[in-house]
């Protein structure tokens, strides 16, 4: 039946072209979608919502636009064929997506006016996500980093590494101790990820090996594994600033096959099966928490080797469906090794060619060493990787006879260049004879990339005159640099809005974000008062924000006005936190001792977890907060000092932090620190730096300027020198009073309520052997910071030289990092998508 039309009336209007609810980027289509998925997603009324209901409204709404993104840009690389970088990383220290992804979508005002159409408080919606820490410190946070820039150069990209369904502990400061609590970020869901239940593929672990000859007479290699666990892919799209160009984080998940319980029926033992499948799903349960030395764990071999057999087996089956010939693996993928946990990557691959897919040894190893390039992040021997050929051998037999193979074939190539130099092949070798027999990780990294870099240039000189010296002299043409950078969306935009705004509106555009050599527009304003006024009033707030945080989160009151002074990274006696306690404890000390010496005001902020095995750290968290409880509570310090231990340094912590610095700790034994990237963020967020020369810092200090930089200490050169002339503690603290008196009112258990014995581990281990000298570099320190003091007095001086550390900190954009690495080490083209 038909309803007949009134004649008289108008013709119909054609609707308005309205947008579509789940792809619209206006005020009223983000309204619109969050509506819808409140209702449809989280099957709520707005009435009876909880906050989680509406951050995940409001986070589905954001992925909706992703998706479209995602699948668009998926295709046109697909069309392209183009060669695609991946990124294999045991850790992805993400941070928050939410307010990222609204920035890089470009939609951040208008879902702020969304929300208060829709009386939503924004700030309580954003405080509900859990960010995913899936990472430990600076190696996680530089492969976020990097994800974000290979989206917004727009060079085809996967990330592959570990779902753990535990990321790094959340720390809980308890009567001064760190107490760690376990991360449940997964508890309310993740709006962000993607399951592919049936994108899954096998992983052995076990057994031993067979011979056999195939259908061609030819002998070849069988694994009779023991043990199966598969690996589910879990993906998350990472979008680019302003551009369509989105990139892949596949995560994998690891579960049992699906056939266990038939086979414990039929055996009979239910319990064994059960039992197994609870073993295979511990694989991706929990980040290991260890910053920088290797633990020799089991678990976390079969980590390793479970995420990187999932991603070549991935990388396998995307160019047999679109090519369908191994032959030419190497021009469609490059695949970057971050740091040695996944440099099994190089015999997975020999395995997966040779034994699998019945490639010759000589074409395969052409094959895998053109795909690899290697990363090397530390110099500490300790935290070299090394595994006993024992675990391996139980874990991975076919893996260690292709290591063996592999070194055979590499061992005779030293010996014909470097003839009758048998030391040198034992130096190279992959594996270790002395203390037992163990596979050397970085050797194998080495020999199976085609490109080593280091990242920072001290670093990667460094690498090849120490650690890897050996085989610099062989292949010299393998070694690069390329400095660390961080990306300026996460770390200006998102963290430092009244920042961005300023620099947007002083530079005319938003330019800067995807060019940060822009920044250096700023350089004339440093001249203008009135905007130095302006820069000044933004600091301010940020340290506002971050006082407010502090007296509700850490209960200590600190005041603005002050210079915050901030140490901020991973517990460890390299990076020194030790050396800013003893010049806070000296600065106490002038004060009692005189009561009319002046110090500038100053908050001592520190923030940073310990490896929960770390016994020297984690007694040094607690001697911050020792020492912060008598000075904060002096009535004769009155204020003027302030110390304060921000729990649980995280992303999300670190955002609130580097937009409130005024300096920034970069504190290291020269020649310790590989880069650093927490130095560029403070930096970037006007902070001016205390630092070594060491990693990245040299750099900064260079681009800055060493008149905007406050240099002290010993060069990684007189660090060698002195500890080979050997280095006598003692006799530093025997021979400078302030510091005698220092340590000993640290032992006089001034901080310990009376007891004497609480410290006394890292006062005597500083005094007798100080393996990373903090004594040596005491005196320069202390007196480094005096000029810092006399510097925060002339407020100009100090706010133009903020204004030209901003300026000129372009060069460590994420961005220049990655067109490096394009460029140099993995020649691989943008392919922008338009969005
Ligand atoms: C940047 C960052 C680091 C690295 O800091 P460094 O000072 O370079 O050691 C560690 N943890 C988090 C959460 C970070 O964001």
């Amino acid at each position: 039946m038909t309803t007949a039309q009134t004649p008289q009336s108008e013709p119909p209007v054609p609707a308005a072209p309205r947008e579509r609810t789940r792809t619209g980027m206006s005020q009223e289509a983000l309204k619109q979608a969050f509506i819808d998925n409140l209702f449809y997603v989280q099957g709520r009324f707005r009435d009876v919502a909880t906050p989680n209901d509406l951050y995940m409204a409001a986070a589905y709404t954001v992925r909706d636009r992703l998706l479209e993104r995602w699948l668009k840009c998926a295709q046109s690389y697909k069309d392209s064929a183009a060669r695609t970088v991946c990124y294999l990383s045991a850790e992805f220290l993400l941070g928050p997506h939410l307010a990222n992804n609204l920035l890089n979508l470009g939609i951040t005002e208008a879902a702020h006016a969304a929300g208060v159409e829709l009386e939503l408080d924004f700030s309580e919606i954003m405080a509900t996500e859990e960010e995913p820490g899936l990472g430990n410190g600076g190696l996680g946070r530089l492969a976020a980093c990097y994800m974000d820039s290979l989206s917004t150069v727009q060079i085809p990209a996967i990330g592959y590494g570990i779902r753990y369904e535990f990321g790094i502990f959340d720390q809980e400061i308890e009567n001064g101790w760190q107490v760690e609590k376990s991360d449940t970020w997964l508890k309310n869901g993740n709006p962000w990820e993607i399951p592919r239940y049936k994108l899954r593929f096998p992983v052995k672990f076990g057994g031993h090996t067979e011979q056999y000859h195939d259908e061609h007479g030819a002998l070849r290699v069988r694994w009779a594994a023991d043990l199966e666990v598969n690996g589910v892919a879990y993906d998350t799209p990472i979008l680019g600033y302003g551009v369509g160009n989105v990139s892949l984080l596949r995560l994998w998940k690891s579960e049992a096959p699906e056939s266990f319980d038939f086979q414990a029926f039929n055996v009979g033992d239910y319990y064994g099966a059960v039992h197994a499948k609870i073993e295979a799903e511990t694989l991706s349960k929990v980040l290991y928490p260890n910053d920088e030395p290797a633990a020799g764990k089991e678990l976390r071999l079969k980590q390793q080797y479970f995420f990187v057999s999932c991603s070549l087996q991935d990388m396998i089956r995307l160019h047999l469906h679109t090519v369908g010939s191994l032959d030419s693996f190497a021009e469609k993928f490059v695949a970057q090794l971050n740091d040695t946990h996944p440099a099994l990557a190089v015999a997975e691959l020999m395995r997966l060619l040779v034994d699998e897919h019945g490639m010759g040894w000589d074409q395969a190893w052409d094959i895998t060493h053109r795909t690899f390039c290697y990363t090397n992040h530390t110099l500490l021997p300790e935290a070299l990787e090394t595994w006993s050929v024992r675990l391996f051998e139980k874990i991975l037999p076919r893996h260690l006879e292709l290591i063996y193979e592999i070194n055979r074939r590499f061992l005779d190539e030293v010996r014909i260049r470097f003839l009758g130099d048998e030391d040198r092949v034992t130096r190279m070798s992959l594996i270790s004879e002395d203390g037992g027999r163990r596979v050397r990780m970085a050797h194998l990294a080495v020999v199976g990339a085609r490109a080593v870099n280091g990242v920072a240039e001290l670093h990667s000189n460094l690498v090849k005159t120490t650690i890897l010296k050996d085989f610099y002299e062989l292949w010299p043409e393998r070694f690069h640099n390329v400095t660390n950078g961080v990306t300026p969306r996460r770390f200006i935009a998102v963290s430092n809005p009244r920042l961005a705004k300023l620099i947007t509106e002083t530079c005319g555009d938003d330019r800067w974000l995807r060019d940060l050599s822009c920044l250096r527009q700023l350089e004339p304003y440093a001249d203008d008062a009135e905007f130095r006024a302006r820069w000044r009033a933004v600091k301010t707030a940020a340290k506002r924000d971050l006082a407010r945080w502090l007296e509700q989160h850490a209960w200590v009151k600190v005041d603005p006005q002050s210079l915050f002074d901030v140490q901020a990274k991973r517990l460890h006696e390299y990076k020194r936190q030790h050396l800013n306690l003893l010049h806070i404890v000296s600065l106490y000390q002038r004060i009692k001792q005189d009561p009319n010496h002046s110090v500038v005001p100053r908050t001592f902020i520190f923030g940073g977890k310990a490896a929960p095995g770390y016994y020297m750290a984690k007694l040094m968290i607690k001697l911050i907060n020792a020492v912060g409880e008598v000075i904060n509570h002096d009535p004769q310090v009155n204020g003027t000092l302030r110390v304060a231990f921000m729990p649980n340094f995280s992303v999300q912590n670190g955002q609130r932090l580097y937009p409130a610095a005024d300096l920034s700790e970069q504190i290291s034994l020269a020649g310790k620190e590989a880069s650093g990237t927490g130095n560029m963020k403070f930096s970037m967020n006007g902070a001016l730096t205390i630092g070594t020369l060491d990693g990245a810092n040299v750099e900064i200090r260079e681009e800055v300027g060493p008149e905007n930089f406050f240099l002290f200490g010993m060069t990684a050169d007189e660090v060698r020198q002195r500890q080979s002339a050997g280095y006598h503690p003692w006799e530093i603290y025997q021979g400078d009073a302030e510091l005698k008196s220092v340590i000993d009112l640290i032992n006089s258990g001034l901080f310990s309520h009376g007891d004497p014995t609480l410290f006394r581990p890292l006062t005597d281990h500083l005094v007798n052997q100080d393996p990373f000298m903090v004594l040596a570099d005491y005196r320069a320190y202390v007196d480094c910071q005096a000029r810092v003091g006399t510097a925060w007095t002339d407020q100009h001086q100090w706010d133009r030289m903020s204004i030209l550390n901003v300026a000129r900190m372009g060069k460590f954009s994420s961005d220049r990092a990655i067109r490096e690495y394009a460029e140099h080490i993995w020649q691989v083209e943008a392919k922008p998508v338009a969005c």
